[in-house]
């Protein structure tokens, strides 16, 4: 069976980088499962699906049309053959992707898409249940954290480097109200594996995350 490398944690810990960075370094796949729960509510509003409509929600799950393409080493979207990279990535879709990830029958509906993604070498998966849920037999567990400060700045300046209009104020409140949602969730709740790593971003900076995590991983 192929190794997997979980990372999990909020939005703004850095855990997509790590994991980028991590997958690059070890040759492995990677998979960015908020980015398929960000496909979804994508789908549901282009549909029309409420995102409190679980059975339409599943369905559409089931018949999801999306690609993860490789554009010179960065991940390239598609969603019924349209490249939605950037469009995912609003803290609108970012929002409602967060609501449908509660309900239990969209996360049983998107579990064996996430399965399918491990593959030889190996596969970095970046989440907030990978640890405890979708992969409980990896071989090596990080919780990545960092303050919401730290993690609404982080937010901030990513926006408005995307060019897209940004509000820092606002992104905390979101970024409060999402943690609230992830962590108190009844199914799959953001939180890490017993046996997980927690290391804290926002004293240790990505860089030393980084070599912490290559120094554990497993091949
Ligand atoms: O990581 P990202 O911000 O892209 O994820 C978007 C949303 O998807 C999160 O706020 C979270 O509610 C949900 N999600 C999840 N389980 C995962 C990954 C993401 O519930 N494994």
């Amino acid at each position: 069976i192929p190794p997997v490398i979980t990372i999990d944690g909020p939005s703004g810990s850095g855990k997509g980088t790590i994991a980028h960075r991590l997958a690059l370094k070890l040759g492995f796949h990677v998979l960015d499962s908020g980015a398929l729960y960000r496909l979804l509510a994508l789908a549901a509003q282009q549909h029309g699906v409420q995102t409190d409509n679980e059975k339409g929600l599943e369905v559409l799950a089931a018949y999801l049309d999306v690609q993860f393409e490789d554009n010179n080493g960065e991940a390239m979207l598609i969603l019924e053959g349209e490249d939605v990279t950037q469009t995912i990535r609003t803290e609108e879709v970012g929002a409602a992707a967060s609501r449908i990830a509660a309900l239990p029958g969209v996360r049983a509906a998107l579990l064996q898409r996430q399965h399918a993604f491990r593959e030889l070498p190996g596969l970095v998966a970046d989440g907030r249940d990978m640890g405890t849920v979708v992969f409980p037999d990896a071989c090596l567990k990080i919780f990545l954290t960092a303050s919401a400060e730290a993690r609404a700045e982080r937010r901030y300046k990513q926006l408005l480097q995307k060019g897209f209009d940004a509000n820092l104020a606002a992104i905390l409140e979101d970024i409060r109200a999402r943690d609230l949602r992830d962590t108190q969730r009844a199914v799959a709740p953001m939180k890490p594996a017993a046996d997980a790593i927690v290391l804290d971003s926002t004293a240790l900076g990505i860089e030393a995350v980084l070599q912490a995590v290559i120094a554990s991983a497993c091949k």
